[in-house]
């Protein structure tokens, strides 16, 4: 299953330089998105994580990060059978939000999540495209903790290994389908 996702990842992510400025090769999933068995094998290997080895759901809602992680964590709470909860940017929410700073390359961003989205003692798993510096993830993860749930683990399409992303998770256990 991880095999296929990761073949499928392969022939419909394409890498776009320089976007969205000099320096960065941007993965582009829309061609991913477009192909029907290659987005569910990769649903299908994103959600893995949220199962035991005897196939049993151990996370108990499923969070999807502005704006591709929404694309990708939606089907994979319905996979697995529990909710989705969306971590916006600032600002996007209607209700009464935690939020975090964190660093970006150049500057700062905030990241916010409703406080009443997570109960204590939830079991979350996060769900993004590309994990890069893990600075998303972090600070994700620190929002699952404000509201007393527990971050089980960080499920991703790409991981861009010569950033050392997982230095910045800690002990959450991170899937990534392809490392490149
Ligand atoms: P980071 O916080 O550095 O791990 O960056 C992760 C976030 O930025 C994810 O939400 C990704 O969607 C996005 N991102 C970072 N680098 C790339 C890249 N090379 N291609 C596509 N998305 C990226």
């Amino acid at each position: 299953q991880i095999d296929r996702a990761a073949d499928a990842l392969s022939r419909l992510v394409r890498d776009i330089p320089d976007f969205p400025e000099p320096g960065v090769v941007f993965k582009d999933i829309t061609p991913l998105l477009a192909d029907p068995t290659g987005f569910a094998d990769v649903v299908a290997g994103l959600a893995s994580p949220g199962r035991d080895r005897d196939g049993q759901v151990v996370v108990d809602k499923v969070i999807g990060m502005e704006a591709r992680g929404f694309i990708l964590a939606a089907p994979v709470a319905l996979a697995l059978g529990v909710g989705f909860v969306p971590v916006r940017k600032a600002g996007k929410l209607p209700h009464a939000t935690y939020d975090v700073a964190y660093e970006l390359e150049y500057g700062e961003a905030v990241l916010e999540l409703h406080q009443d989205a997570l109960a204590p003692g939830d079991r979350v798993l996060l769900v993004d495209d590309v994990l890069a510096t893990g600075g998303t993830a972090r600070a994700t993860a620190d929002l699952v903790a404000r509201c007393g749930a527990t971050t089980t683990g960080f499920a991703v399409l790409m991981e861009l290994g010569f950033l050392d992303g997982r230095a910045a998770l800690g002990d959450v256990p991170l899937t990534a389908l392809l490392t490149v």
